[in-house]
Formats: structure tokens, C-alpha cells, sequence
């Protein structure tokens, strides 16, 4: 059984099991970011029901010891070992635990929770979520760099550790609700919304002199920096494609993509007797949050309601893959496997970073990302090898990468 799709009956046995098991012991891996904040958010309205047990931010030690006092956190730890003092400074004269560094991150995932949210961005995460998922923690997967990059190993984990996975990507999310109880041969197609991004409509010429702070610009999300600059070049629904096979064990040719601007609809599950099913809930992270929080039951979120009359129109359209040719590559790499999802992974992680520092054009991005593929042919490939393998991959890919950045610049 797919270790991501409950079948109705183990479903009833979890909702029996959990009821009684208040406060729940939560940690969150990425706190200070966009998804941890929001995560915050909904454990800070009912904070009787909750106990927080780690916080983990990357570099902002301020934000974060200000979110472990406000949560009355167990233990808080910076990623960035700079951070220590700063961190330690602004939680003296509290019994809240410090820690820094790699070691310490991995402590924080591995303090007995009952839940943990893993919202790290990119594959710095790896360790830390499998760390949680290793022991079985009830893990909600925000960082979906994880599955791109080590998905075969990573979901080796989850069903040795007989761990249950809560996707927390919207589409993933609403995927999992619709697809909960239904025999994986019966679904024909799953098909992931795609707002576009704030160039859905804009021409290669345009994207060419697009600034950081235009591809920053959203249209209906608010995220963290990484995220939205992969919706504005689609990679993002590529990676997310790539999570869905992983997570739901889907056949490339079971899984699309459609452009939808309003972000209404987050994901379409085609079922073989010709029944389209649609998730939709207006775009705020807090309800699939919220779902992966009360799963296997339903608890409120504060998010604004969904009013179609008011909306009036609900529009659909393909995608124009050789405007957004990061798809296209994504599709690619999901048809070819192995380790092509780490090379994936890594040169877009330095695509990125070297956009929003103005090093590279918008449309580098796509390219440097194809130009690193390429060279893959140079590059260990590892099809189910350790995460150790996987970082090797990773480490060598972003010296790929950052050495045809001047090609791009
Ligand atoms: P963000 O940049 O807002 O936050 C990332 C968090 O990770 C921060 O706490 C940051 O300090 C921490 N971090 C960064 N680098 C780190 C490192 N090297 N080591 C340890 N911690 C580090 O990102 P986000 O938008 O919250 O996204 C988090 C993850 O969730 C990403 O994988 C993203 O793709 C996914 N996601 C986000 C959204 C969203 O709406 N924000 C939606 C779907 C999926
Ligand atoms: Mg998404």
C-alpha cells in the first residue's frame, strides 16, 4: 500500500488513536520562513491543544528566539553556527534550550514529537526531515526539494519507518484528500493547477529583462523567495510533478499540469469512470497547513472563504512549455530518474540564488539548469544509494552550475 494513501479503515483506527493525545508535541523544522510562520499561526490560535518541542530557523536568530518564546519552544536551533550567539543572547533568562549547526539540527528533529513540520527550503533540508521521518514521527513535507532530489531513498525511509507522510503543497495536498481510499489503478490522471506566475502572459523577450523584484511579485501567493521564483519560471509545478510521483507512486503519464490563474482549484483527480474530482479553497497555505495538523480529522482555519458567485469565472489553459521551458526539463528528468532529480535540485538551487543576486537573467535560469543536465553525463549517477551519495551528486552539480554562471551572466 502506498504509505501516502490511507486506506478508509486504517484511517478510522488513526482517528480513534490520536483523539485522546492532547497537547500534542510539535516541532517545526524552518520556523522563521513563510510556511513555518503559518504553521505558527494556527498552533498559536489554540495553544492549550499544542506543545512545542524544536524550532529551527536558518539565520535569523531574532525571529526565532522571538517564535520560541511566544510558543514557549523546548528547544531552539539556528542553522547557521554565526547565529549562536545572537540566538543564546535573546533567550537568556529562559529554559529554552539553544543549539546551532548541523549536530543541532538533527537534534531538533530527532526530540520525540508527534508531529513535526518540515519547511526548510531546498535540499539543506534532506537530513533533518529524514531524520524526523527515520523515527517515525508523523511528518508534514513542505520541502519539497527533499522528494525531488532523493525521492526513491526518501520513500524507502518513510515505509521501512513505517512513517505517514502529510504533503503539504497545496496540489499534494489536495491530491491526498481526493485520492484517500481509492485503488490506485482506478485513477486515470492527476493534474496539478499552475497559477502561471506573474509572467504567464509575457513573452520570451519580456521575461529576458524581468528584475528579482518582478518575478517576486505573485500574483495570488504570498511565499518565501525560492518558491515564488520557481512559480515564475514554472519549475516549481516540474518539481511538483516530481513529488507527486514520488509521494502518490504515479506513473509519469498519470500526472499534468494545467495553468489556472486564479488558484482556485490547487489539483484534478481523473478517475476511470469519468468523474473529475476538484479541490478548491482560496490560496492561502494555512488550509493545507491545517490539513496536515488535524489530519486524519478537520480542524478550522482562519483563511479567507471561498465565494464563487463573487468570482464569477474559473479559467483553464495548457501550458506553453517553450515559453517555460523549466517544465519541459523537469518532464525530462522525471521520465529519466535516478539521480537526474538531484542535478535537477542542485542547478536550480544555484539558478536561483544567482537571479535574486542580479548575477544571472530570468531565462538563465532555465538555461544554466539545461546546461548542467547536460553535463550530468559527467557525473555518478546512483539510482537507490544512501543520502551520502545523494549529497556527493548534489555537491558536484552545483560546482557544475556555478561554473557555467558566467556563460549565463
Ligand atoms: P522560506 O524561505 O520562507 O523559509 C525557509 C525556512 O528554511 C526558513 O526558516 C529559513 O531560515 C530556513 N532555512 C533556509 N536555509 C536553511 C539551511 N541551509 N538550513 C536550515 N534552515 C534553512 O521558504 P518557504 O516559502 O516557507 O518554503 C519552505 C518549503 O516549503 C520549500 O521547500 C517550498 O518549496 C515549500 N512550499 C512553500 C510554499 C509557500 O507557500 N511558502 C508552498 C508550497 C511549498
Ligand atoms: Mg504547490
Amino acid at each position: 500500500m502506498n504509505p501516502v494513501l490511507p486506506s478508509f479503515t486504517s484511517l478510522s483506527i488513526e482517528i480513534e488513536t490520536r483523539a485522546v493525545r492532547l497537547p500534542r508535541r510539535i516541532s517545526v523544522l524552518g520556523a522563521t520562513g513563510s510556511i513555518g510562520e503559518s504553521t505558527l499561526d494556527l498552533i498559536g490560535r489554540n495553544p492549550s491543544a499544542y506543545q512545542v518541542v524544536a524550532l529551527t530557523g536558518g539565520q535569523n536568530a531574532a525571529r526565532l528566539a522571538e517564535l520560541a518564546i511566544l510558543h514557549r519552544a523546548e528547544f531552539a536551533v539556528i542553522a547557521d553556527p554565526g547565529g549562536y550567539a545572537a540566538l543564546r543572547e535573546r533567550l537568556a533568562g529562559t529554559d529554552i534550550e539553544v543549539g546551532a549547526g548541523e549536530d543541532a539540527l538533527l537534534e531538533a528533529a530527532s526530540r520525540p514529537a508527534d508531529w513535526i513540520m518540515a519547511a526548510i527550503v531546498g535540499a539543506a533540508g534532506l537530513k533533518p526531515t529524514l531524520q524526523a521521518v527515520r523515527q517515525g514521527t508523523l511528518t508534514a513535507l513542505a520541502n519539497k526539494e527533499c522528494l525531488v532530489s532523493a525521492g526513491d531513498i526518501f520513500m524507502a525511509e518513510v515505509e521501512r519507518a513505517k512513517t505517514t507522510l502529510l504533503p503539504v503543497d497545496s496540489e499534494h495536498s489536495a491530491a491526498m484528500q481526493m485520492m484517500t481510499g481509492t485503488r490506485p489503478e482506478r485513477i486515470e490522471l492527476v493534474c496539478l493547477t499552475a497559477s502561471g506566475g506573474p509572467f504567464r502572459s509575457w513573452s520570451r523577450e519580456q521575461m529576458r529583462a524581468a528584475r528579482p523584484e518582478q518575478a517576486l511579485n505573485h500574483p495570488n501567493w504570498s511565499m518565501g523567495p525560492k518558491v515564488t521564483i520557481d512559480s515564475a519560471t514554472l519549475m516549481n509545478k516540474g518539481l511538483e510533478l516530481l513529488e507527486a510521483h514520488h509521494l502518490f507512486g504515479l506513473a509519469p503519464d498519470k500526472l499534468d499540469v494545467l495553468i489556472h490563474p486564479q488558484s482556485i482549484v490547487h489539483c484534478l483527480v481523473h478517475l476511470c469512470d469519468g468523474s473529475v474530482l476538484a479541490q478548491m479553497a482560496c490560496p492561502d497555505m494555512r488550509t493545507p497547513i491545517a490539513y496536515s495538523l488535524a489530519w486524519p480529522e478537520r480542524m478550522h482555519a482562519p483563511t479567507k472563504r471561498l465565494d464563487l458567485a463573487f468570482l464569477g469565472t474559473l479559467s483553464f489553459e495548457t501550458p506553453d512549455v517553450e515559453r517555460f521551458p523549466a517544465l519541459k526539463l523537469a518532464r525530462e528528468v522525471l521520465a529519466e530518474g535516478g539521480s537526474a532529480g538531484t542535478v535537477l535540485n542542485a542547478a536550480n538551487e544555484v539558478a536561483v540564488e544567482a537571479f535574486l543576486s542580479g548575477r544571472i537573467g530570468f531565462l538563465s535560469i532555465a538555461g544554466l539548469v539545461e546546461a548542467t543536465l547536460a553535463a550530468n553525463g559527467g557525473l555518478p549517477t546512483c539510482h537507490r544509494g544512501s543520502v551520502d551519495d545523494v549529497l556527493a551528486i548534489d555537491a558536484e552539480a552545483r560546482v557544475a552550475a556555478r561554473s557555467f554562471l558566467a556563460r549565463f551572466a
